[in-house]
This record gives C-alpha cells, structure tokens and sequence, in this order.
C-alpha cells in the first residue's frame, strides 16, 4: 500500500483514496514511522482515524490493522474504527471493534462512501449505537468557501446543523476545523446544535493562516479544540520535505492563547473525548 499506492488503490476499488494521495500532499505511513516522528516532535498519544473507504472489505481491512497496531502499541496509540454502511453487519463490527480497543468511529465521509450519502439506511443504526456507547463520530468536512483541491467533495454545512439537531446525544468531532461552521456560531440557531460537536485543526495551514487559532477560540471556547494533524500529511509543503507536528505546534504556541487553553487543546479534550 504504502509502496505502490495507486495500484493498492486500483486493487481494492478505491480510487478517491487513491487520488488523494497520488495528486496532493497527502502521504500514508506505517506505524513505525509514525512512531518514530511522534518520538521526534515530543508527541505522546495519538488518536490514529480512519479513512472513509468505498468498500466495506477496505474499511474492515483498515479495522485489522488498527487492532494489531493498538496491540503493538497500547501506550502511544488510540484509534478509530473504520465504518461502511455496505458492511454486511456494521453493528458487529463495531462491537469488535470495541473489543480489539477502539474508542470512536471515523472519520467518515458518507457523500463518498456510497452514491446514497447520508441517505443509506444503515447509517441511523451505526448513529443509535454510537449514540449509546458514548462514542464520538468524527467527519471529514470540506470548506463550503475556500479553495479546490483533488478529490473535493461538497459536504454542505446545513446539513450537518440538520443532523446534530437530530442526534442531540452524539458526540462528534469535526475535522479541518469543520469547514468553517464555527465561524457561524454566532447564528443562535447554530450555536444550540454544536453543543456536542468539537472541532480539530487537521491539514489548518493549508487551509487557514494562524489567526484560525484565537478565532475559532474566541467564538466556541478552548474546550471544544482538539489539535489535529492529518498526519501524515505535508502541512507546510514548500518547507518541508516529510510529515512532523513540530510546525504546527509553534503555530499554535505563538497563537498567544493562554497556557490552560493550549492545555485544553493539546491534551485535556483528548482524554475526555478518547480516554
Ligand atoms: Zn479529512
């Protein structure tokens, strides 16, 4: 996979993966580099997600390697299950994927995992169950005003406010800083369905400049912040030539936030969403 991605891709039938890490800065890494750069750039634990697979055989195949490397790995490692509505029983997965030590679902993007979108029934039952085991789901959620890349997908922001509306217990973790919902927290309406949504800075200094910290700080507080990489992804790519945090933590230490909401952000979200 990692040597010869775009074959692995055309094997498994997965080519929007397969686009995105042929045609951008998006990379794919095994777990021993990841741990090595983690042990660089001073990073303790990691909440390692999933991809949002075309295929249900992909995604319980990613399940299979998250579970050997959480047992590989206790320590420095947490992870996600991978989840497809196609899967033959995705309710069992998911209860073995609580038992190899998963704690959340995702990230899921289901405007590309199936031609029904959020339409497929099966989703309302993998929502009921996460529901009810306290797991957080995590999307992938695209900028609704910004820039086009490979492999962009629209995910329409009302629909998300529709959804948590629908699903006020579920926790969820917004990735790429939500694709700029929390710049609409100012809409009552708004700020009433992200009661339960958190926010993560994945890919932020390609999508955002720095000012994207106290922004999204002031307007939803440092509670609902997790830092987020997309790693292994080149966050600086014309300076750097291989994946770190290191960049991305001074971005954020010289954001001028205080010390208690870096330590929100940098640790205390994660143990209370993760573990
Ligand atoms: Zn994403």
């Amino acid at each position: 996979m990692i040597a010869d991605p775009l074959g692995w891709a055309r094997q498994q039938a997965e080519p929007h993966w397969g686009r995105l890490v042929s045609e951008g800065p998006q990379g794919w890494a095994d777990p021993e580099a990841l741990l090595r750069c983690m042990d660089r750039d001073g990073i303790e634990t990691i909440l390692l997600q999933a991809w949002y697979w075309e295929n249900a055989e992909t995604a319980r195949l990613q399940n299979a390697w998250h579970a050997e490397w959480l047992d590989r790995h206790p320590d420095r490692l947490r992870a996600c299950a991978a989840i497809h509505p196609d899967m033959s029983d995705p309710l069992e997965e998911l209860k073995q994927a609580a038992e190899w030590g998963a704690c959340a679902i995702g990230e899921c993007l289901p405007q590309i995992q199936t031609p029904t979108g959020w339409l497929h029934p099966a989703w309302a039952a993998i929502l009921e169950w996460a529901t009810q085991q306290d797991w957080t789901f995590c999307l992938h959620v695209t900028e609704t005003v910004g820039h086009d890349y490979p492999g962009r997908v629209d995910t329409p922001l009302m629909e998300l406010v529709d959804l948590f509306e629908q699903h006020r217990g579920q926790k969820w973790l917004l990735a790429h800083w939500g694709g700029g919902l929390p710049f609409h927290s100012l809409n009552r309406r708004v700020r009433k369905a992200l009661a339960n949504v958190w926010f993560d800075s994945a890919a932020s200094p390609l999508l955002y400049d720095s000012r994207i910290w106290r922004t999204v700080h002031d307007l939803l507080g440092p509670e609902k912040i997790l830092f987020g990489s997309d790693f292994p992804l080149l966050l600086y790519p014309s300076r750097e030539r291989s994946p770190g945090w290191s960049r991305l933590l001074q971005e954020l230490e010289s954001s001028g936030l205080p010390e208690s909401s870096l330590q929100a952000i940098l640790s205390d979200n994660f143990s209370a969403l993760f573990g």
